[in-house]
């Protein structure tokens, strides 16, 4: 009976790979937020310090996580993520870089503050060069919270990152059991754990530790980019910082920023990126001495349509497309990294 036990395993394995029985590999990498956050009670949902527990406790929060992968955890930062520059961006980048090249690693879970959650996750998107599935998740509600939402996040994050389904399709933003792609994710509720929507709708969800799809993203991502964390020295991007609209603005927003040295300013527009007519002087006087004009909108969904509201070609100017002002700036830094021509950065918008 041994024996011919073991002459099926022997056949079987002829037939079937090895690796196809074998766990994937997933690390996750811990950065804070409320996800890792502490409050001083059960009830407390939304009164609480961010970034306090540390990885081995989050991973060991969620044993199951370990039917679904060889999870192990690193700590990256602590830190709530409203509090990011882009000095941590680099850092974390550089550091998922490092490990979607080890070949024994298969995928990379990183848990996030969900305030910036979107930057870091367009970023990762933009200048990490892989197919291995990369998932950033964060959570609403901290641990200590009645029906904190963080361990099932995980689970499905886990779930996504060890998914073999899930390779090149771009950076992923896991939250309340969607799948949202980075470029597009954004955080549109700030007390609700359905916190992140993108207008064009979900990639897929994620149900019992399994995928289901519904469609793919169209823009140039991971391997597909321009752009690699490898080719970017030094801890600082080029300065791109970004204006509001509002009725009523003063010019003294937009020089302050000049006098801050900054390269490129994203301006969220009113309506379809709109500029001030009392605006335009400055922005153009800004432009014309080597400072990029970004439009983007206020508006959380749509697009900013080019040479429609104003005369974009005329002006020199850039319109952000339909990404939103903070993933516009995270565009603009990496892309003038490569450019200073106001045309190309422009095909990087359409592109990206
Ligand atoms: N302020 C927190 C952070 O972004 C919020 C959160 O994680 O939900 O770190």
């Amino acid at each position: 009976m041994k024996k011919s036990l073991t002459s099926l395993t022997l056949a079987l394995s002829l037939i079937i790979p090895i690796s196809a029985f074998a766990k994937n590999n997933v690390v996750v990498v811990a950065t804070g937020g409320t996800i890792a956050g502490a409050g001083a009670s059960s009830t407390n949902s939304a009164t609480y310090t961010a970034a306090k527990v540390p990885v081995d406790d989050l991973l060991n929060a969620v044993p199951q996580i370990q039917n679904l992968a060889n999870v192990s955890g690193v700590q990256a930062l602590q830190i709530a993520s409203e509090s990011i520059t882009d000095k941590e961006l680099i850092q974390i980048a550089r550091k998922i870089n490092e490990l979607v090249k080890k070949p024994d690693v298969n995928g990379v879970v990183i848990t996030h503050g969900t305030d910036t959650l979107e930057e870091t996750a367009f970023f990762l998107n933009l200048v990490v060069h892989t197919d291995k599935p990369i998932v950033v998740v964060g959570s609403m509600r901290p641990p200590s919270a009645l029906s904190a939402d963080g361990p099932l996040n995980l689970y499905s994050a886990v779930a996504l990152a060890a998914s073999n389904d899930a390779k090149g399709k771009g950076v992923f933003v896991l939250m309340n059991d969607s799948i949202f792609a980075a470029r597009d994710v954004s955080k549109t509720i700030n007390i609700h754990t359905n916190a992140f929507q993108s207008q064009w709708g979900a990639l897929g969800t994620l149900v019992e530790g399994k995928t289901y799809w519904f469609r793919n993203s169209v823009k140039r991502h991971n391997n597909n980019s321009e752009f690699n964390i490898e080719n970017i020295k030094g801890d600082a991007l080029p300065l791109v910082q970004i204006v509001y609209g509002s009725d009523n603005m003063l010019p003294d927003s937009y020089l302050a920023l000049q006098k801050a040295g900054v390269k490129a300013i994203v301006n969220a527009g009113t309506g379809n990126g709109s500029v001030p007519n009392y605006i335009v002087p400055t922005l153009n006087q800004l432009q014309q001495q080597g400072i990029q004009v970004v439009r983007s909108s206020r508006v959380p969904q749509g697009f900013v349509l080019r040479n429609a509201e104003q005369p974009d070609d005329k002006y020199g100017w850039v319109v952000a497309h339909d990404l939103n002002p903070q993933k516009a700036r995270i565009l603009a830094a990496l892309a003038l990294t490569k450019t200073k021509d106001a045309k190309e950065i422009q095909r990087i918008f359409w592109e990206y």
